[in-house]
């Protein structure tokens, strides 16, 4: 499920356009514009890709705290989910990061 970051308006993933005003959702979807916040904030370390409680096994296995080089596009091609790729980004912030780094 795409939203549209202009008129609000849900299409689904395969399409690319907002079906109530036309926006290109490669551009104006609210996951495109929130990763662009992220990216652009330079207390961001990292982004986390999350993905819903019910989510297919695809994005289960895609659920994991990418660099902002690394980041996937979502909503996710291979989503087989009947309610399309839900997943979300979240930032991981730096302080944050020291805070839940793993101690081996
Ligand atoms: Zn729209
Ligand atoms: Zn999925
Ligand atoms: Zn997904």
């Amino acid at each position: 499920m795409q939203t549209c970051s202009k008129c609000n308006a849900s299409s689904p993933d395969t399409v690319t356009l907002c079906s109530s005003c036309g926006a290109d959702l490669r551009e104006y979807s609210l996951l495109v514009q929130s990763l662009k916040n992220l990216l652009e904030n330079p207390r961001v370390k990292s982004i986390r890709v999350s993905v819903s409680h019910d989510a297919c096994p695809f994005c289960y296995a895609l659920m994991n705290t990418y660099t902002k080089d690394e980041v996937p596009l979502l909503p996710h091609t291979g989503c087989s989910h009947e309610l399309g790729c839900r997943c979300f980004y979240e930032p991981v912030l730096a302080e944050t990061a020291i805070v839940g780094k793993v101690i081996n």
